[in-house]
């Protein structure tokens, strides 16, 4: 484990690089806390040379050496936990509770899950081999692409980063982390952990915002995953391309939830407002509105009322419960969203940046509150008639991360199956897709490119080689030249009948 344990020496060698090489140096203040940055482009230069050069050792092919990094992760995000679940709370209000379930928890259930699973995948897999081929055999190989940049944002600052981390290691790359600076605690918590516990060319978080990702994006890696707004990631797509540089984006949009019936209306308005009102709702995938059947809105929307008077009784300001806007700009572009017919909540505060759980009804797909991703506890209703209608809103927009249904009918829900597309779909339930390992996540068109989680996550940071070994007996002398008829005659047979 020595060659994984933090090594001060190496650590206090590459400060040194970064602190000598500093081209410009920047504060920013975010939540209240100084971020000091250094720009360099040399300091960026020498960070992924050095984890070019160490992956050239060869040391993370050895899945021995995965799983003992797996471990030494898992050992320190546990020893770390109470700093990191501090952390949340300075950045986000993001109850402990909150804390352990979507972010430290689910972490460390995903990295047991990858320890016992990573010698399995890694493993050449067969592959058939035509008749053509013969005598010869087929494998995949399973190779890591190298050294990778992992960049992610700040509502889930813990799991969005080292979520896809987990598929970089337990694949045999290196990694080069960029938190959020809009988590400044979370993000600083983080770099303390990894720190102390990796060697810096293996694993490294380099802290700051724009200027520090742009340096970093000028330098060529060999995988990039960004987790954050659409925007954004064409910025890092381009920027990904000038070195054709694959990339998984992990972006957002708009999540419908399809309330088609009132069977167990209770649950389904409980499960609602509970994947609305996590961290505040500033989740990716977070129901972001909500299409109902006219005939059961009025049920629901008194459903809602009351799983939102059971959560916070009657008034989430008061207590831990319930998070906090991230920043005064999210604050205010939220905030703004609260208009029309407003039934439950709309208070807010400036100071301690808390928007209530607000519930707008008859909304019109037209409204400011439908234009982008709401990304807050603001909940506008939609009414529909025939599921038709909800089909076209759906497929009339930029395709969605992730789509709940609720609804007791198996045609319903083979309908809006078939005839949408979504990043993932959740039946009876919101948000609880993303934890489950066994699904890939990731979105489509607008909201993503790729996937991560469990071994889809192995899969993304794999480079999949194919291997044809060949025997020496039978050599298919018609390949070649010179070429004749007959030659030919044989070709055409072989590519029609024995390639398949
Ligand atoms: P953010 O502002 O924290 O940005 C994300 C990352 O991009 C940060 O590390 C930031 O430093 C960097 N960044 C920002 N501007 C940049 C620029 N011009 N050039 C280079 N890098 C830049 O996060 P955000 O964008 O506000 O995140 C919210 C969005 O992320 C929402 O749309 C949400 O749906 C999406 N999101 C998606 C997922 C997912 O898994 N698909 C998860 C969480 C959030």
């Amino acid at each position: 484990m020595a060659n994984l344990q933090y090594i001060c020496t190496n650590y206090a060698c590459i400060t040194l690089l970064i602190s000598t090489d500093m081209v410009t140096k920047e504060v920013n203040e975010t939540n209240g806390v100084a971020v000091e940055t250094s720009i360099s482009d040399s300091s960026m230069k020498k960070i992924v040379q050095k984890q070019r050069d160490y992956f050239r050792t060869g040391e993370t092919k050895d899945v021995l050496f995965r799983i003992r990094a797996l471990r030494t992760l898992k050992k320190a995000i546990t020893a770390h936990e109470s700093n990191l679940v501090a952390a949340l709370k300075a950045d986000l209000n993001k109850p402990e509770l909150e804390a352990f379930a979507t972010e430290i928890g689910v972490l460390i259930a995903e990295i047991d899950y990858n320890i016992s699973r990573v010698r399995a995948w890694s493993r050449p897999e067969r592959a058939p081999t035509a008749l053509f081929f013969m005598p010869g055999k087929s494998r995949i190989y399973k190779e890591p692409f190298g050294t990778t940049l992992i960049i992610a944002p700040w509502n889930f600052p813990i799991k969005n980063l080292f979520g896809p981390v987990l598929g970089a290691m337990s694949a045999g790359n290196t990694c080069v982390m960029k938190p959020s600076e809009l988590s400044p605690h979370t993000s600083a918590a983080m770099k303390e952990m990894i720190d102390e516990y990796f060697d810096p060319e293996y694993l490294v978080i380099v802290e700051g915002g724009v200027p520090e990702t742009t340096e970093l994006l000028k330098e060529r890696f060999d995988y990039i995953l960004y987790t954050g707004g659409t925007e954004v990631g064409r910025i890092i797509y381009q920027a990904a391309a000038k070195h054709l540089t694959p990339v998984t984006l992990e972006l957002g949009g708009k999540s419908p939830t399809i309330v088609d019936d009132d069977f167990n209306i209770d649950i389904v308005a409980k499960r609602i407002a509970w994947g609305k009102c996590l961290n505040a709702g500033q989740v990716c995938i977070a129901p972001d509105y909500i299409l109902v059947r006219k005939s059961v809105k009025d049920k629901l929307i008194e459903a809602l009322k009351k799983a939102l008077d059971g959560f916070y009784d009657g008034d989430a300001s008061k207590g831990d419960d319930f998070g906090r806007i991230i920043t005064d700009k999210h604050f205010e572009r939220v905030s703004n969203l609260i208009e029309g017919d407003i039934v439950y909540g709309g208070q807010t505060d400036a100071k301690t940046r808390y928007i209530a759980p607000t519930i707008i009804d008859n909304v019109k797909m037209t409204d400011k509150v439908m234009e982008e991703e709401i990304f807050g506890p603001v909940l506008p209703i939609v009414e529909y008639e025939e599921l038709d209608e909800v089909i076209e809103i759906i497929n009339s927009r930029e395709k969605p991360l992730a789509l709940y249904l609720f609804a007791k009918s198996w045609r319903v829900r083979n309908r809006i199956l078939r005839n949408t597309s979504s990043g993932g779909v959740c039946i009876n339930e919101t948000v609880m897709n993303a934890g489950s390992v066994g699904l890939p996540f990731g979105g489509v068109g607008n909201s993503g490119l790729g996937a991560y989680n469990g071994k889809t996550g192995f899969d993304t940071f794999t480079h999949r080689k194919g291997v044809m070994t060949k025997a020496f007996a039978f050599d298919v002398q018609q390949k070649y030249p010179p070429y004749t008829a007959s030659k030919l005659r044989f070709i055409k047979f072989a590519v029609r009948r024995l390639l398949g």
